[in-house]
């Protein structure tokens, strides 16, 4: 039983009243870690350790911040096997992307994070008149806390504390208790590599830890990756302090097909790499409602049902397996009782269905759900409208890009959208007019390190990036006196 504590002030500790969390194998339903579960007074020492560490840290040399960083990517880079093994065990995320995708893309993060230091410390000069001078200075916010997710912890732990590291932030991470291990275990490889107390981080339960650290008044910006829900606790709890947010949140996203696309890169964009393979749908992005123009009605239908039967189901450990499990018994739950709604609300049922055992006999203890997929004319359907974060799609069907349009933004969700098209003006005028934070047009879920990824309405605001972590402060020098 392998067993993970935290990093607090360039120590490796237990919870302080030694209480810990067991970590589910999702692929076997069996506990193989213990992390600790961490209560307000782990918050009190690390955001203690934060705030001591950050007048030094802050005060470095922006590109002595950036040497210290390139020592982190060489981390990822020196033990991805590892890292990845740890991640793909703990959540059920293919190793295929864990280690191809994943830790390869983390290494370039924190590379291009040090090569962006100095955009934190750019300023702007203006000459306001012969003796008057107004000068802007970037500053980092103090102790930051980044909350993340279950399904992409690595991924989410880099985008924020990499940028908020660059700025000069300190910083405490609280990984998500469902799959925190891999996060935990870069803690023990980074406690000798940054120094004491400019990263931190704390497994525990939301409400528990992650609450402590959101309300403490020391902590001066606060990243969640996560919910809707979640982002609007953590709004509540911290808004008598007015403490500055970025939410990365859920999706309900749209994949557009039109007739005149390219049709099999079409099939594998909105299967493939989508809602299906990698995570089982437990990707933010999923793109779970798959909007076809009626005339390739049928044969997208015919052409999801062949690429979803191609599927590989099984150990996410095995090289060869395409799907994983999803992430804990809670969520299994919860993506069933969407599987029994959607027979509830009149849904068309094309493929799929099936969970548990019959899936893949091997594993009987398994949280698996095979790809499935309905289809209807109502987007009001609670199927269509809520985030069911598995691997269950919608298809819906449309004639007209005003239609298309139409479904596509009827959504309280705004994080991606899909468009496949081979019409260029009908291209620019989705990009333009989704309400989404990220439109692919014929293609599907890139998300390369150094652009903006974020999202509008309830699927969150801003997005993490160096300048993300800095605040400007404006001078007015009277150089005559
Ligand atoms: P979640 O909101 O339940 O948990 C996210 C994190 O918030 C966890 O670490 C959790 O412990 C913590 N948390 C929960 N309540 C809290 C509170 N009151 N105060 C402080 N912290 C609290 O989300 P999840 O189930 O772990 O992840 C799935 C969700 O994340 C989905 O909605 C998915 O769309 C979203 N997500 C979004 C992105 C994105 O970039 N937009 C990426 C990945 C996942």
């Amino acid at each position: 039983m392998d067993v993970y504590r935290n990093l607090i002030g360039g120590d490796l500790v237990p919870a302080a009243d030694g209480r810990t969390l067991d970590s589910v194998n999702p692929a076997t339903g069996e506990v193989w870690a213990r992390v600790p579960a961490s209560g307000r007074a782990d918050a009190e020492a690390a955001v203690a350790a934060a705030r001591a560490a950050f007048p030094r840290w802050s005060a470095l040399p922006a590109l002595a911040r950036g040497q210290a960083l390139r020592r982190v990517a060489r981390v990822f880079a020196e033990h991805a096997e590892e890292l990845a093994r740890i991640e793909t065990t703990d959540n059920g995320r293919i190793l295929r992307d864990t280690l191809h995708k994943d830790l390869p893309g983390m290494t370039v993060l924190w590379e291009l994070a040090a090569g962006q230091v100095l955009d934190a410390v750019r300023g702007d000069t203006v000459i306001l008149g012969p003796d008057t001078l107004g000068l802007t200075r970037r500053e980092p916010y103090g102790v930051v806390v980044g909350v993340i997710p279950w399904n992409s912890p690595i991924s989410t732990f880099s985008a924020k504390a990499a940028h908020a590291l660059a700025a000069g932030n300190t910083v405490i991470v609280k990984p998500a208790e469902q799959a925190s291990a891999s996060v935990l275990r870069l803690g023990e490889l980074l406690a000798d590599v940054l120094p004491p107390g400019v990263l931190n981080i704390v497994g525990g339960l939301g409400e528990e830890v992650g609450e402590a650290l959101v309300r403490h008044r020391d902590v001066a910006k606060i990243s969640l990756t996560g919910s809707t829900e979640t982002g609007r606790a953590i709004t509540r709890a911290s808004a008598d302090a007015l403490k500055p947010l970025t939410f990365e949140l859920g999706g309900k996203s749209p994949n557009i097909v039109f007739a005149d696309a390219d049709l099999d890169a079409a099939t594998e964009g909105v299967t493939v790499n989508s809602i299906y393979t990698g995570n089982a749908g437990q990707v933010c992005v999923a793109g779970s409602r798959i909007l076809i123009q009626r005339p390739i009605w049928e044969e997208m239908l015919a052409r999801i049902g062949a690429a979803a039967a191609g599927i590989t189901l099984a150990d996410p450990l095995d090289p060869r397996t395409t799907m994983g499990p999803i992430v804990s018994a809670g969520q299994y739950e919860r993506v069933r009782s969407y599987l029994e709604l959607a027979a509830k609300e009149g849904t068309d049922l094309v493929f799929g269905g099936r969970t548990g055992a019959d899936v893949v006999p091997a594993l009987p203890g398994g949280y698996w759900v095979e790809p499935t997929l309905y289809a209807t004319t109502d987007n009001s359907l609670r199927v269509c409208q809520e985030e069911i974060f598995g691997p269950v799609a919608v298809a819906l069907p449309f004639d007209t890009e005003e239609e298309a349009l139409a479904i596509a933004n009827d959504s309280p969700y705004g994080l991606a959208a899909g468009l496949w098209t081979r019409d260029l003006g009908r291209a620019h005028r989705f990009v333009r007019d989704l309400q989404a934070g990220n439109v692919w047009v014929n293609t599907f879920r890139q998300m390369p390190p150094g652009l903006p990824f974020g999202g509008v309405k309830d699927s969150g605001y801003g997005h993490d990036s160096v300048l993300s972590y800095t605040r400007e402060k404006t001078a007015i020098l009277n150089t005559r006196s």
